[in-house]
């Protein structure tokens, strides 16, 4: 038997590097930066007004209640801004460019002038203010040439208006690594599918998938095949695309465990010290073009592969962008007590009710217990020594968010 940590470093081995192709800045949520961003010019790009009021030289205002003679208006977007001399103002709105001369604003609440929509007056009384108050100087957040978004970094709405700021229109973003979802079993039909004697809607397939997008792979292709070695190669073939299989089921110890009848001796097949997802296989195959792909290959019950799907694949997908996955957690006390398998750790889905720790449903951590696995908002991981959990227990409680 393996630890978690034992497997985890040998499905992490599997992750390759994947290539980065130039992506449009508003086009890349979830994807990863290649290259470092270097700002082609500063942020902001010229100095301008902070608030809304009057452009001043702050040596002229010493004392305050000084009375300055306004030259102009300066309304952001303008194309020249009119010299403040001695003695001098201009009224000036946010983000517009400072007038040459100036080196401060006086906000207009601190003028004898009206807010809001007003003539452009001829003098303005000002109180005092100090040397480069209200303005927001040239390169004060980013300076030319500044590395201002790091290679690794997640594509997100922020960084995309980072880009932007920065001169940019298209980044180079890895690929995001392509996964094909092979759900194994004879039992299987399609969701809506009327059930005949033994059959199961095929639920792994869609939580499958969702996952790989949420941890952010691609999903090329999805679908439920029956536990036939001749289908599972036609599915392996039809995968040939993919960076990564990850198939559900079929790696039991059964008489009909089809992803081990055709792959076994390609990829270890182990079992893991965990509950639930203790068979677990892993590997690099080679596909139908000669490439290699990797293969993760989870066990069948629904809720073993949600588990499976956060301990192992969530990582592996961060490790083809060459990234961690940190998932942090809490300690908190449990709220009823529950069995937990000693020797393996356990893995509970959870809820949280007013600080204390609850099973998000009876069956514990029963791994079929589909229709109640989205009440979880947390899995509870429970130390392989412990065999049971008492009230007030504190347990580390890690999100599924
Ligand atoms: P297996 O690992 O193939 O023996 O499957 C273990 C259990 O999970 C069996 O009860 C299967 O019917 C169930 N199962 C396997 N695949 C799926 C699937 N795609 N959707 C829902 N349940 C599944
Ligand atoms: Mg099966």
């Amino acid at each position: 038997m393996l630890s978690v940590e034992e497997y985890l470093e040998r499905v992490l081995a599997m992750a390759r590097p994947l290539p980065a192709e130039p992506c449009p800045i508003g086009e890349g949520d979830g994807r990863v930066l290649a290259e470092d961003l270097l700002a082609r010019f500063p942020v902001p790009p010229f100095s301008n007004s902070a608030m809304d009021g009057y452009a001043v030289r702050a040596a002229d205002t010493s004392g305050g209640e000084v009375r300055l003679q306004v030259v102009g208006d300066i309304p952001a977007g303008v194309f020249s801004a009119p010299e403040v001399g001695l003695g001098q103002a201009a009224r000036i709105m946010t983000g517009a460019p400072m007038p040459p001369g100036a080196d401060a604003v006086v906000p207009v609440e601190e003028t004898d002038q009206p807010q809001g929509v007003a003539p452009l007056p001829d003098a303005v009384v000002v109180a005092e203010v100090r040397p480069g108050r209200h303005v927001r100087r040239a390169g004060e957040d980013v300076a030319t040439g500044d590395i201002a978004v790091r290679a690794g970094q997640r594509w997100t709405p922020a960084t995309a208006a980072a880009a932007a700021s920065i001169g940019y229109t298209q980044v180079p973003l890895m690929r995001k690594p392509r996964v094909a979802v092979l759900s194994t079993g004879s039992e299987l039909v399609a969701p809506g599918a009327n059930l005949g004697f033994g059959q199961i809607p095929d639920s792994n397939s869609l939580l499958i998938a969702g996952l790989v997008e949420q941890f952010g792979g691609e999903v090329l292709l999805q679908r439920a095949v029956p536990d036939d070695p001749e289908a599972f190669r036609g599915a392996l073939s039809e995968a040939r695309e993919a960076d990564l299989i990850v198939t559900s089921g079929g790696v039991s110890v059964g008489a009909f465990e089809v992803v081990r009848q055709v792959v076994e001796g390609e990829i270890e097949f182990v079992k893991v010290s965990m509950q639930p997802g203790k068979p677990q296989a892993c590997g690099r195959i080679v596909g139908p073009s000669g490439a290699e792909q990797a293969l993760l290959a989870l066990p069948g019950n629904p809720v073993s592969v949600f588990v499976s799907a956060w301990v192992f694949l969530r990582p592996l997908l961060a490790a083809f962008h060459g990234l961690d996955a940190p998932w942090p957690g809490n300690q908190l006390p449990a709220g009823e007590g529950w069995q937990t398998p000693p020797g393996r750790r356990q893995y509970l889905p959870v809820v949280v009710r007013g600080g204390f720790v609850f099973p998000a449903h009876s069956l514990g951590s029963g791994s079929h217990a589909i229709g109640s696995l989205h009440l979880a908002e947390a899995l509870a991981v429970i130390p392989e020594a412990a065999d049971v959990i008492r009230p007030g227990d504190l347990v580390m409680v890690r999100p599924l968010g």
